[in-house]
């Protein structure tokens, strides 16, 4: 009885550096997205496309998210445990780290051009600068690499899984039509930009 008690203590303890950890990683995140995405509103928008689909993507990353709380503040999904050691875990919160950089480039490059559903806004311009001189998704990338660093830091499938799946199926369903609307907008020079970038992995000089 005594030692299942302090079996639990000590998971409990355990676990909340982890968890303590990815509460800094992910606040530099929503830090950024604040900071980046002030005084956005007043911008007007000229096209939308697919705005229900979009919107239900959105909310299904948002739900997705959902899981993360719960793991970060509550005990209640702690029993669904991935196996990994600590070194592991530590790993996932240096990749975490990585993807949080590429998240702050991105904002920063993409500026006021950024929205989270599909749309061109007045005075859109289009950015090859910052990490997209070498992608054209560097955002989505860092989601991926965040969810890589999340579902490593913390070790637990319902997380990972929660996580994972929405952003994919988001990324999957929206790739070509992102394009083709920038293609829409910008002809060109966005044909141009496709030839010598790559989506998620920069593109080998051939
Ligand atoms: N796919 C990009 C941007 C995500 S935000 C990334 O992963 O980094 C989505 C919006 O960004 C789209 O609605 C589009 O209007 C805008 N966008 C995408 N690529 C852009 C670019 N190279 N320059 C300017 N705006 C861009």
């Amino acid at each position: 009885m005594l030692i299942k008690y302090f079996r639990a203590r000590f998971n409990i303890v355990y676990e909340s550096q982890f968890k303590i950890a990815l509460t800094v990683l992910l606040l530099i995140d929503a830090g950024a997205r604040l900071y980046y995405q002030r005084g956005r509103k007043g911008f007007e928008r000229t096209t939308v496309k697919y705005e229900r689909r979009e919107k239900f993507l959105y909310y299904l990353v948002g739900l997705g998210i959902v899981p993360i709380f719960v793991y970060l503040f509550t005990s209640l999904i702690d029993t669904f445990k991935l196996p990994f050691p600590a070194w592991v875990r530590w790993l996932g919160a240096v990749i975490i780290f990585t993807g949080d950089l590429l998240f702050v480039w991105s904002h920063r490059a993409l500026g006021k051009n950024w929205s989270p559903l599909l749309e061109i806004r007045k005075g859109h311009t289009l950015v090859t600068s910052g990490p997209y001189k070498f992608i054209r998704h560097p955002m989505y990338a860092a989601i991926f690499i965040i969810g890589i660093g999340i579902s490593l830091l913390s070790s637990n499938w319902i997380v990972a899984l929660s996580y994972m799946l929405p952003v994919i199926c988001m990324y999957l369903v929206r790739r070509s039509d992102e394009e083709k609307m920038m293609i829409e907008q910008f002809g060109d020079e966005y044909r141009k930009y496709i030839k010598r970038t790559g989506r998620l992995i920069p593109k080998l000089k051939s």
